[in-house]
């Protein structure tokens, strides 16, 4: 009887025990990997600092990141992608020298701390080290992956004196390696902190322009070739600063993308061009289409027909009436599921065009799949094609293969008579750019629609053209 009792709370005690080490244990480590986690990091960085600083010593904290690593959950799913971080962990396990520690911090990013680096080849070398030992293809479950890393590097004491200042200067390291195209590694630097600052408040501000109002959406003309009238328009939007002024897109899309504003955002520019482009409609410009562009991370949205189908219903605006811009790299990224977007989104009558087309990888082979109506020439070719004999070869090839998959082909960034001539002749089908007109906001376009403005209107460039005669209108 007594016996038994003192062994179950022997058994009891162990039991509890046991669970408290594992409790201990899970709030220390990562359980993917087994690595520390954060938590353990820090405390041991805290130490470290401490103790560099009594003895007068330096160290380097260091952040690697995987490049575009959703790429392999989104391609061969979480499994191989938890496999691939494991594998990962245990080679930079094995580079790791005495005293070093490795912690995994995120998804795909793991931290370093390298007590005694004082010079900054020293940390150079370390991190070619880690970048390194990454470079032999992983081998998952027969699948041949390969990897490449960003690096963002802190030094104690130069850029932080206490923990978190490193963690904060090593962060902003990496996210410069990011934006510099990944697969390098970088140093911080007194100016990074200005800029992480900088895009810090902008990013805020972006948060809220929605909300107050400070989105505008231009439109640019988009102009049939053969009869010089004004076929529909492309919606760019603007961002109306209260301190900046007008910021253009370039500056606060890729923003936008990163912290996935862009969805929002993009479905009111979506809205506000519907809705403006069904105005015009009922002021008698029937055929009037509109474009609008979608950011990769908006294309990839689970429920972007449902909702491209609502705002349709919303504004009233007929679907034909209706022009999608994605880019190839986009519809690359997961072209399977791209695919069915694409044509789930044609079947209710939108049209699909392909933007700055050539830019990225083309796929000869894919576009013959592509469920598309329309080829954008991309800028850089039309601006050289005049001057440069193979971007006018390759705006040649782009129209002709356009043509020959039914497809119809818009040229963009024309600025020249001579651009237009020359895409006169190779029967391109649509124009748009500086030499018509630019992107205009909302009264300023209409003026052109009610003037009846046209190519020839402005100044007949068929009559320069010898080889074809001029139409009647
Ligand atoms: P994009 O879709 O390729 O748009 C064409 C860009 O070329 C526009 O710049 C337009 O103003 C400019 N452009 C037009 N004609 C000429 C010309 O003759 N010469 C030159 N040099 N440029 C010309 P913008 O408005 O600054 O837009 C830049 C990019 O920002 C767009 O490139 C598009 O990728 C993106 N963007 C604009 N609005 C939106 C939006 O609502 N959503 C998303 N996701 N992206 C947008
Ligand atoms: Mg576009
Ligand atoms: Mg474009």
């Amino acid at each position: 009887g007594e016996i038994n009792g003192i062994m179950a709370i022997v058994a009891d005690i162990t039991e509890r025990k046991q669970s408290e080490a594992k409790i201990n244990y899970l709030a220390y480590h990562d359980t993917l990997t087994g690595l520390p986690n954060r938590v353990s990091f820090e405390e041991r960085l805290a130490e470290a600092v401490a103790n560099a600083a009594s003895e007068d010593k330096s160290l380097a904290v260091m952040f690697l990141s995987l490049d575009r690593f959703k790429k392999f959950n989104d391609t061969l799913g979480h499994l191989i992608g938890d496999q691939l971080l494991k594998s990962v962990a245990e080679r930079l396990t094995l580079t790791l020298r005495e005293g070093n520690r490795v912690a995994r911090f995120g998804s795909d990013e793991f931290a370093f701390l390298l007590p005694g680096i004082t010079e900054a080849e020293d940390a150079a070398g370390r991190a070619s080290d880690f970048k390194n030992v990454l470079d032999a293809p992983f081998i998952v479950e027969g699948h041949e992956l390969y990897v490449t890393s960003s690096i963002g590097i802190g030094l104690y004491p130069e850029d932080g004196t206490d923990a978190q200042g490193l963690l904060k200067s090593a962060g902003a390291a990496l996210y410069r390696a990011k934006q510099l195209g990944g697969s390098s590694y970088q140093f911080y630097t007194a100016d990074m902190n200005e800029r992480a600052l900088q895009r810090l408040a902008l990013e805020n501000q972006l948060r809220w322009a929605l909300e107050r109002k400070e989105f505008v959406v231009y439109y640019q003309p988009q102009v049939s070739i053969d009869t010089g009238q004004i076929r529909g328009m492309e919606a760019l939007v603007r961002w109306q600063h209260p301190e900046l002024g007008l910021i253009p897109p370039a500056e606060f899309i890729p923003l936008a993308e990163d912290t996935g504003l862009i969805l929002p955002i993009g479905e009111w520019v979506l809205r506000t061009a519907c809705a403006q482009t069904k105005i015009w409609q009922d002021c008698g410009f029937n055929n009037l289409h509109v474009a609008v562009n979608l950011s990769p991370r908006q294309f990839q949205q689970t429920d972007l027909v449902l909702m491209i189908e609502r705002l349709l219903k919303e504004t009233n605006l007929d679907a034909p009436s209706l022009e999608l811009e994605v880019t190839e790299s986009s519809v690359m990224k997961n072209a399977e599921s791209a695919i069915n977007t694409l044509r789930e989104l044609r079947r209710m009558g939108i049209k699909i065009s392909i933007d700055d087309f050539g830019s990225g990888y083309s796929s000869l082979s894919y576009l013959r799949h592509l469920p598309i109506d329309v080829l954008k020439i991309d800028q850089s070719f039309v601006r050289d094609m005049t001057s440069d004999p193979k971007d006018a070869a390759i705006v040649m090839a782009i129209i002709q293969l356009a043509h020959s998959l039914q497809l119809q082909v818009k040229a963009e960034g024309v600025e020249t008579e001579e651009q237009l001539r020359f895409l006169r002749l190779l029967r391109c089908d649509e124009m748009q750019g500086y030499l018509f007109c630019k992107a205009l906001p909302v009264e300023a376009f209409e003026q052109l629609l009610f003037e009846g403005r046209t190519l020839s209107t402005m100044k007949d460039a068929r009559l320069t053209l010898t080889t074809q005669p001029a139409k009647a209108n």
